[in-house]
């Protein structure tokens, strides 16, 4: 959601900032913008996509050595070219970009307007630089004291970087619940959402903390104070660990088809040096650390948002099946604003790929005022959820670019299973043998993965059957209930075909009054816990005429006659089904959502990393 890009250095700046700012076009945007410093500001703004502002900007003079730049996900006022960042200041004398929303923003522009300030935007965001402004002429105060006076009027989430044409050597960035990145290079420094701009420049980076504003310069100077105006005395410089190659497409036509495939290799990474199943180990970090704390705990709470909460409830199953672990799992959005019965003997497992998650951090920082153990699941190093959190692991997926989650989602799920196999084992939950067989078949996942990922021609021409249809259904038990779930969201996602997930036996309680010759009905039915119950459901379908697809454990006989199309994935222990079963239907969606034309990267409206409640 959102992008900034900022540069100051001796280099020329537009190249740079165009192509961090298609860098950051996974996040999600509806417009974009830049300003580069050359006496005055060079400033171009354009609804649509980074592509549309370079062609408009043409051959307009764009050269200068500094400058910032923008990816709006619009939140107030509509996505159009007056509305983009940066915005400036009634006198023309700075430029500001921002991420997040000043939720006192009316307020505060009553009291500007009163004092003679004319906005040309309908955005929050104008409002912040005019107050800059307004607090610098008033008190006459270098850029980087007027920022951080003005930010303590300010209520909401900001990541934001401002510049003044008077005092051209210098940027000023600074957060609250927004990232901001700065890049160290030589005599060079970089601000951005997140490191993909930076990581072709430089590997030393610098996460800026909530609170903290940061001024740098064109000698390589880099000051971090407090919005309480304490100096940050040594900020701590993260080596960067992202490689270039991994923010290319790789030969696909698109990132997911990529993070689809890579997922034998991401699960993999998630388990190395976790696991090793000849030796009967498992070692998550913080979960060994905590150990009486997580195995004694009262209760597991997960949250998370979208197909974070999806993997969450997977979590729910697993640890209550092999941990007998209480759990309950939340829409992090719900449990901040409730009055959440959360205990000091509670663990609150916080799943987020980008770790930015605006509701998810919040619902961390309340667990966390309970005296709650919050534990994080995050993809992102050097998130926010990874900071702040108390203990936590990272599913190392490397970057995910397609919007739509693939391979965080079986990341997540992997770390879980981890997690609920490791508290089974030290609550003597389950038997030894059913633990041991659980970690071989758990390192044996990549492998059957890879096989799933076979089936792709299939899925393919299944894809052209059901391609046109308005509505589908996503059926599934136990396990596979959240994976039906979160078939069905891909499926919106990225094919706007509208599409919900149910337990099969709920079907008749509700949504087989939809069913007819019209409606795909997709039935994950590799469960042996409850085999007979589900091919019943699947002749429910088929007695109205509903089309069924059916994911079937390899040799499967009774539901592949009765279904119209089945795809085979291989056999495996049934708590680690969702880790199989997921990726027939990423594939499906992903198909249908090509052939009907749309960009499966970059689905309108969506962001990536939602930083905004
Ligand atoms: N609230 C601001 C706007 O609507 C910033 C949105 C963003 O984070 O892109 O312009």
């Amino acid at each position: 959601m959102c992008g900034i890009v900022a540069y100051i250095g001796p280099k020329e700046a537009y190249p740079i900032i165009i192509k961090g700012l298609q860098r950051l076009e996974y996040r999600g945007y509806d417009s974009a913008g830049v300003a580069i410093l050359n006496g005055t500001f060079n400033l171009y703004k354009r609804k649509g996509k980074v592509s549309d502002l370079v062609d408009f900007i043409n051959a307009k003079k764009t050269n200068g050595t500094s400058g910032i730049g923008h990816t709006r996900w619009a939140t107030h006022g509509k996505p159009d070219d007056t509305n983009a960042h940066p915005h400036t200041s009634g006198d023309d004398n700075l430029v500001l970009v921002h991420n997040g929303i000043i939720e006192n923003y009316a307020v505060l522009k009553r009291a500007l307007e009163n004092e003679g300030h004319v906005f040309k935007s309908e955005t929050d965001t104008e409002v912040l630089v005019h107050l800059i402004q307004e607090i610098q002429t008033r008190e006459n105060l270098p850029l980087e004291d007027a920022v951080r006076i003005s930010l303590t009027k300010v209520i909401g989430a900001y990541a934001i970087v401002v510049m003044d044409k008077r005092d051209p050597e210098k940027l000023v960035g600074a957060r609250k619940q927004s990232p901001l990145v700065i890049g160290i290079g030589e005599d060079e420094f970089f601000m951005a959402s997140d490191a993909t701009p930076i990581v072709e420049h430089t590997k030393q980076v610098v996460y800026l903390n909530d609170g903290e504003i940061a001024v740098v310069n064109r000698n390589g100077e880099m000051e971090i104070k407090t919005i309480e105006s304490n100096k940050i005395q040594r900020p701590y410089v993260h080596q960067l660990e992202l490689q270039i190659e991994q923010l290319e497409k790789g030969g696909y036509d698109y990132f997911m088809m990529k993070e689809i495939h890579e997922q034998p290799k991401t699960i993999g990474d998630a388990m190395r040096g976790r696991i090793n199943a000849d030796e009967g180990w498992i070692r998550l970090g913080g979960v060994d650390e905590y150990s009486a704390k997580m195995s004694k705990a009262s209760r597991f709470i997960i949250a998370g948002c979208g197909t974070s909460w999806h993997a969450g409830l997977i979590g729910e199953y697993l640890l209550e099946d092999l941990a007998r672990m209480p759990v309950e799992v939340e829409y992090a959005s719900e449990l901040r604003y409730r009055n959440p019965i959360i205990n000091e003997d509670d663990v609150v497992v916080a799943l987020s790929q980008s770790g930015e998650t605006a509701d998810t951090l919040a619902a961390i920082e309340l667990a966390q005022k309970r005296n709650a153990l919050v534990y994080g699941i995050v993809n992102v190093v050097g998130s926010s959820i990874a900071r702040i959190t108390d203990a936590g692991s990272y599913i190392h997926a490397g970057p995910e670019i397609g919007v739509a989650s693939t391979k965080a989602f079986t990341g997540q799920v992997t770390l879980l299973t981890m997690m609920a196999l490791s508290l089974a084992h030290k609550r003597g939950t389950i038997s030894e043998s059913y633990y041991h067989r659980l970690l071989v078949e758990l390192e044996n996942i990549p492998g059957k993965l890879a096989k799933v990922l076979e089936k792709a021609k299939q899925i393919e021409y299944i894809a052209r059957e059901i391609k046109d249809a308005n509505n589908a259904l996503y059926l599934g038990r136990g396990y596979n209930f959240p994976v039906a779930l979160e078939g069905a969201l891909k499926l919106k996602e990225i094919s706007y075909i509208h599409a919900e997930g149910y337990p099969a036996a709920e079907m008749k309680h509700g949504p087989i009054a939809l069913i007819d010759e019209n409606m795909p009905v997709i039935v994950i039915c590799t469960n042996k816990s409850a085999y007979d119950k589900i091919a019943s459901n699947v002749q429910e379908v088929k007695a109205r005429k509903g089309m069924v697809i059916a994911i079937v454990a390899e040799g499967d006989e009774e539901i592949s006659k009765m279904a119209d199309y089945s795809i085979e994935i291989p056999d495996t222990e049934e708590p680690l089904t969702p880790l199989l079963s997921v990726v027939p239907l990423q594939l499906l969606s992903y198909y249908i959502a090509v052939m009907r034309g749309c960009n499966v990267d970059q689905p309108r409206n969506l962001a990536k990393s939602v930083t905004v409640e």
